[in-house]
């Protein structure tokens, strides 16, 4: 008898493995849509490889499939991969991949991210009084028919939110989430008109919020920028009081950008205050596009000059408009939970991601308002995978894309984007 042949499992030691099925199995993975990822455990595996040459066990022992073969008195393992089965397996694949990959977040109101169970703790000491008994109401009523039903109880919320320690708890909550989920750089908006207009110092939510980035920077690696958004149901006035306000803090604050009821406050309603933005050096942002028909999205970038658009789905109703964000290289930062959560999109299976990559358009993923849409940054990514079908380039384009369209320097995408080629290429 010759020596052990693992393709036909001929051969080899009486009574040694017969993993001829095995390996076709694992061929035929390879073969398949899945090979990227396999390519790229295998690679991990490699990596982790114990002196001795033998591979170390990663994950729960009956998920890894291990394709071994004995010849003479050495053990050798050809391969091993996580053993799935059908559709569920190509799903996994991608959802590992999400989990691995490092991201940036480009669209999260951090008073968006309080969690019910957050709220309750805050309010109890605050001695603040909620209307509702306890955290499953809180979370029952978290059912909104548009934007402005969510705005009505997003603003209920932040009546906890009283000391520079709560602002700090409240970001520092958000950013373990970032850790939990890869997202290594988050440029996070404040809405500072939610606060002082309710007797909070400017200062104390600003403080409060960057104590905590420095802490996520140091402690955890995440790095940040803010973005301080004017409430577009208020008047101009208002805005342009609170870009004086936020004088000096300035030099900590990356941009400004415009979020609240978007029907009836078209961004031609803030043209002075942004144009006092941009000389004072501040990026600019805008929502547009989510409840607000194209002509928002065109006066965002005509009027207020934005370097972003947050949302943008409905620029997708007039393709001259998509044209001319392609052409720009305008990104997107799109939400899709919150879609979902606020009717933008009827069924997730309707999300335009997939179209809005197609045409070309430079779009992001994000959460946009996590504890209220019941998503963070990778369940975004995986409710996209389950419902549109997102494929792995596709998530790799899209993170790609969060580093290119974030306010990093350039030196600091380009590491992001070498971390994002080389564990995806190996
Ligand atoms: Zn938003």
């Amino acid at each position: 008898m010759g020596p052990y042949n693992p393709y036909s499992g001929q051969g080899g030691r009486p009574g040694g493995p017969k993993i001829a099925p095995e390996l076709r199995h694992l061929k035929r993975l390879l073969s398949s849509d899945l090979e990227y990822h396999h390519r790229w455990q295998t690679h991990r595996f490699l990596d982790q490889d114990a002196p001795d040459g033998r591979w170390l066990r990663l994950g729960e022992p009956d998920q890894i499939a291990e394709i071994s073969v004995v010849v003479g008195l050495h053990h050798y393992y050809l391969a091993r991969a996580h053993e799935y089965t059908g559709r569920t397996r190509l799903m996994d694949s991608r959802k590992q991949l999400i989990k691995d990959i490092p991201k940036a977040e480009l669209h999260i109101h951090i008073e968006g991210s309080l969690e019910p169970e957050m709220m309750f703790d805050l309010a109890q000491r605050n001695g603040v009084t909620l209307p509702y008994a306890d955290v499953e109401s809180i979370r029952t009523a978290y059912q909104f028919d548009c934007l402005q039903d969510f705005l009505d109880l997003y603003y209920q919320g932040m009546s906890v939110l009283l000391t520079k320690q709560d602002f700090h708890d409240l970001t520092w909550a958000y950013l373990l989430r970032c850790r939990d989920d890869n997202v290594v750089h988050t440029e996070i908006f404040f809405d500072p008109q939610g606060h002082t207009g309710r007797g909070v110092a400017f200062e104390t939510v600003f403080e409060g919020i960057w104590s905590a980035l420095q802490d996520g920077e140091q402690q955890l690696g995440i790095s940040s920028r803010v973005i301080m958004c004017f409430l577009r149901h208020l008047e101009q006035s208002d805005a342009m009081a609170t870009l004086e306000e936020a004088g000096p803090f300035l030099d900590r604050i990356a941009g400004v950008g415009l979020d609240s009821s978007e029907v009836g406050h078209p961004p031609g309603k803030f043209l002075d205050v942004f144009d006092r933005a941009g000389e004072l050096g501040l990026k600019r942002v805008a929502h547009a596009g989510e409840e607000g028909p194209p002509e928002y999205v065109y006066a965002a970038l005509d009027g207020l000059l934005v370097d972003r658009i947050d949302h943008g789905n409905r620029a997708l109703e007039d393709p001259a408009l998509v044209g001319r964000l392609v052409e720009l290289k305008m990104p997107l930062t799109v939400c899709p939970q919150s879609n979902l959560r606020l009717a933008v999109v009827r069924d997730m299976k309707d999300h335009p991601i997939r179209a809005m990559l197609a045409a070309g358009l430079k779009v992001t993923v994000n959460s946009d308002d996590p504890a209220y849409f019941g998503a963070y940054m990778n369940e975004n990514f995986n409710a996209l995978v389950d419902a549109v079908d997102l494929s792995a380039d596709e998530i790799i384009k899209l993170v790609k894309n969060s580093f290119n369209a974030s306010f990093l320097d350039k030196d600091s995408k380009q590491q992001h984007l070498e971390t994002v080629r080389v564990l995806v290429e190996d």
